[in-house]
């Protein structure tokens, strides 16, 4: 172990939302001390550590706010990349500005990928009209069509089925620079979390399903069912982007499986919605991964106890009473107002085995029957 010197135990997070809140509970009981940067003052993790307002672009707010703290980390991957550069000077960030500004623009994620051999749908990249004419022609007229900064849980995207609603779709985003994606037949979507550690060491969870609504994750069941042939592939793409980028802390890789292939979509350089259920339902959790990672301490075991399901509440908590009354359910309140889309919590169910599990889901139904439950439910169906 490293030795209680050399700890980074003075943590500073950049994004002040749930992932920043996780963080937190999973590092206060091993010591660890927080400190969190974000725009709003009602950044929910500001109500277990001490907030500092300010703009994500603002180098001088956040070179002030590093002073006294021994590393800084990320829930929030789009601060600007000036600005990282103009603090990677003064403290310790982790994971390294180079994999954040990666994957801050969908276009240096993709060709990121593509040198690393890591297969990914067909895509053009969009600068003018002409662009994507081409890019229809070549690709299809079956596609996602992306702006290549700043979209996330499918903002700043558009389908397009038929090629003359290509032009209508990017003035729908504004004529931002684009990607047209091909669209990709997957059978399933799943990722997968990773975690590095400072001294090279790696470590996947295994590969989970992930339900998604609208473009928002609903459900994820972990692990997924008949992973074994796709486990190495991940964890290979895995270790190949994490040592690529001299990567510490955790990670995620979102994938579509087509037959027994996977088909890389993006990357979320910070602890992700899909390995939440690692909190209950693994040795150690991606939280505490994430932190042992980047203050220097040895990485905690990934293994499964039990199989999960992670239920994701978004926009308003349904009712908490019914849910408590289900044996091993886990419950997240972010502190969160309730506001359309907005992730403001999530419910683990863990059981024994899968059939246990599948039981204790069907006692839920009958108490709160949430569109989330329901989908988890076809899912499981689907996959025995
Ligand atoms: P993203 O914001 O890129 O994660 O996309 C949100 C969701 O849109 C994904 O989880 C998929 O369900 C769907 N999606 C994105 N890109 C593609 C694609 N090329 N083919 C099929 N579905 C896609």
């Amino acid at each position: 172990m490293a030795s209680a010197e050399r700890l980074k135990t003075r943590i500073g997070i950049v994004g002040g939302g749930q992932l920043a809140r996780m963080l937190i509970l999973a590092g206060s009981r091993m010591g660890l001390h927080f400190r969190v940067f974000d725009p709003s003052p009602e950044a929910c993790a500001g109500q277990l550590a001490p907030l500092t307002c300010g703009a994500f672009a603002d180098a001088t707010a956040l070179m002030a706010f590093a002073r006294d703290l021994d590393v800084l980390t990320f829930d929030f991957e789009n601060v600007p990349a000036s600005t990282l550069d103009a603090i990677a000077a003064a403290i310790s960030i982790a994971p390294n500005p180079r994999a954040l500004a990666m994957t801050q623009d969908r276009a240096s994620e993709k060709t990121a990928f593509t040198a690393l051999q890591i297969p990914l749908a067909p895509y053009r990249v969009i600068d003018t009209e002409a662009d994507l004419a081409n890019a229809v022609d070549a690709l299809g007229a079956q596609g996602i069509l992306k702006t290549r900064t700043l979209g996330y849980d499918g903002k700043g995207q558009a389908r397009i089925r038929r090629a003359d609603e290509a032009l209508r779709a990017w003035q729908g985003l504004g004529f931002a620079p684009c990607v047209y994606e091909q669209l990709v037949g997957f059978q399933r979507e799943l990722s997968i979390v990773a975690v590095r550690g400072g001294s090279g060491e790696f470590l996947s969870y295994p590969l989970v399903q992930n339900i998604h609504e609208d473009g928002i994750l609903a459900v994820t069941l972990a692990p997924a069912s008949d992973i074994s042939a796709l486990q190495p592939i991940a964890d290979h793409y895995a270790k190949q982007i994490a040592e690529h980028f001299d990567y510490v802390g955790t990670f995620a890789l979102e994938f579509f499986q087509v037959g027994e292939h996977l088909v890389i979509n993006e990357m979320a350089p910070r602890v992700h919605n899909s390995g939440h259920w690692s909190i209950e339902g693994a040795a150690c959790s991606q939280f505490e991964n994430h932190l042992r990672a980047i203050a220097g301490l040895p990485l905690g075991s990934t293994a499964v106890r039990e199989p999960s399901v992670m239920l994701n509440w978004i926009g308003t908590l349904p009712d908490f009473a019914a849910h408590s009354e289900i044996e091993q359910l886990a419950w997240h309140d972010y502190g969160k107002s309730a506001r359309m889309g907005r992730k403001v919590g999530h419910a683990t169910i863990c059981a024994p085995s899968w059939h246990a599990l599948r039981a204790r889901l069907h006692t839920l139904k009958a108490r709160a029957p949430t569109r989330q439950l329901i989908l988890a439910l076809s899912a499981l169906d689907a996959s025995n």
